[in-house]
């Protein structure tokens, strides 16, 4: 386990025993842009070994920015990294972890999970969860054979489908999302989510004045309820880096048009600084949006035009008041057709490397679709 050692506002994480185990195998990160929590399995401390190995590793692996395939990479290297300790003798033989990790660096967040611990985002005051369960009733849960109140309360509800540990060809979830200033990033491990329901969770995380706040209530929700397994949670406020705000407050103390309040300056010097701060401003969001531009055109993403998912090259959003994205094709996939993470996460926009990925992206939902449109693929009732 990881200790908070370091206090920003903007961002906070606990983790905490419960009332019932006897000792934490839980662990988590923050070492921003990159953030984690990760669920030890295995028992007898040997899943402390596993999760605390997964989140060192990651941490040591991450890429410089928000980027899932690198976070991705980093992953594949902590599931190497837990493989070779129970190898080595460290913990033991059938340990294992969940990790779920996020960069969050602006308002752009990259993802990469394994497991069931999971990541949601309050985006404009509404929870959505951002990862899927790698578990037995979440698989249930997708397939509607389960509803996700029944889930919470399966006897099998600790099942998990994948694990860091195990499989040396592990694949992680790996994903982007565009979120708003002001929204909201929770990391959490399933002693919250299997204690606190998500309406509970997105009314802390609406109403807690700071992320540590939000933090230490989620935990005491989660003992209030019973506490029947160790509890972590990390809460990130997007938009609210500490050392971007300082470095634009640094950057609005040389604008010279704050000349105007110093004394002994004449009107016409005042008016000239400001003419030539305006013009130097001009040309450099002039040469930023044409950088921007060439950037965003090997960009694309996945978006959703009249119920279909649709290819856009570029990127989503605007930049200096300029429209970086181009409409390249409204596909035949019908969003209805794909389960609601996917559907939320397209309503915000997935970002991918270029329209090839997209495009490969969209052949993938397609055969979701078919899968879910045809009744004989699925069983019709819980066995
Ligand atoms: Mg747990």
């Amino acid at each position: 386990m990881r200790a908070a050692s370091r206090r920003h506002e903007w961002y906070a994480g606990a983790s905490d025993v419960g009332l019932v185990r006897p000792g934490n195998e839980d662990a988590f990160l923050m070492e921003p842009p990159l953030f984690a929590v990760a669920d030890g399995l295995g028992g007898h401390r040997a899943g402390e070994v596993a999760s605390t190995v997964a989140v060192e590793t990651l941490f040591a692996h991450a890429p410089k920015h928000a980027d899932a395939k690198g976070l991705a990479r980093a992953v594949r290297a902590a599931n190497a990294a837990v493989i070779e300790a129970a190898e080595q003798g460290r913990g033991r033989e059938g340990m294992g972890t969940t990790l779920t990790a996020a960069m969050v660096e602006g308002t752009r967040i990259a993802l990469a999970h394994v497991g069931d611990s999971r990541a949601y985002l309050l985006a404009r005051g509404e929870l959505v969860q951002l990862t899927q369960d790698h578990s037995l009733v979440g698989d249930m849960v997708r397939s509607g054979t389960l509803s996700a109140e029944a889930a919470r309360v399966h006897p099998n509800r600790s099942v998990i489908t994948r694990a860091l540990g195990s499989d040396p060809n592990m694949v992680a979830d790996a994903f982007e999302v565009e979120a708003s200033p002001g929204d909201r990033l929770l990391l959490c491990t399933d002693g919250l989510t299997g204690m606190v329901e998500d309406a509970a969770i997105a009314e802390v995380l609406r109403t807690a004045p700071s992320p540590k706040a939000a933090v230490a209530r989620l935990i005491a929700a989660a003992n209030d309820a019973g506490g029947h397994d160790n509890i972590t949670v990390v809460v990130v406020d997007i938009g609210a880096d500490r050392s971007r705000e300082d470095r634009t407050s640094a950057a609005t103390r040389g604008n010279p048009s704050a000349d105007a309040r110093e004394p002994g300056r004449s009107p016409r010097r005042v008016w000239l600084a400001r003419l030539a701060w305006a013009l130097a401003l001009a040309a450099a969001v002039g040469g930023a949006v044409l950088a921007a531009r060439g950037y965003a055109r090997s960009q694309a993403y996945l978006a959703v035009v009249d119920g279909r998912v649709a290819v856009y090259r570029g990127v989503p959003g605007e930049f200096a008041g300029a429209q970086l994205h181009w409409l390249e094709q409204v596909t035949d996939v019908p969003v209805a057709g794909l389960d609601p993470v996917t559907a939320a996460r397209l309503a915000r926009g997935i970002r991918v490397d270029g329209v090839a990925a997209a495009f490969d992206l969209v052949a993938a939902y397609r055969s979701q679709t078919a899968r879910e449109s045809n009744p004989s693929a699925e069983p019709t009732t819980a066995p």
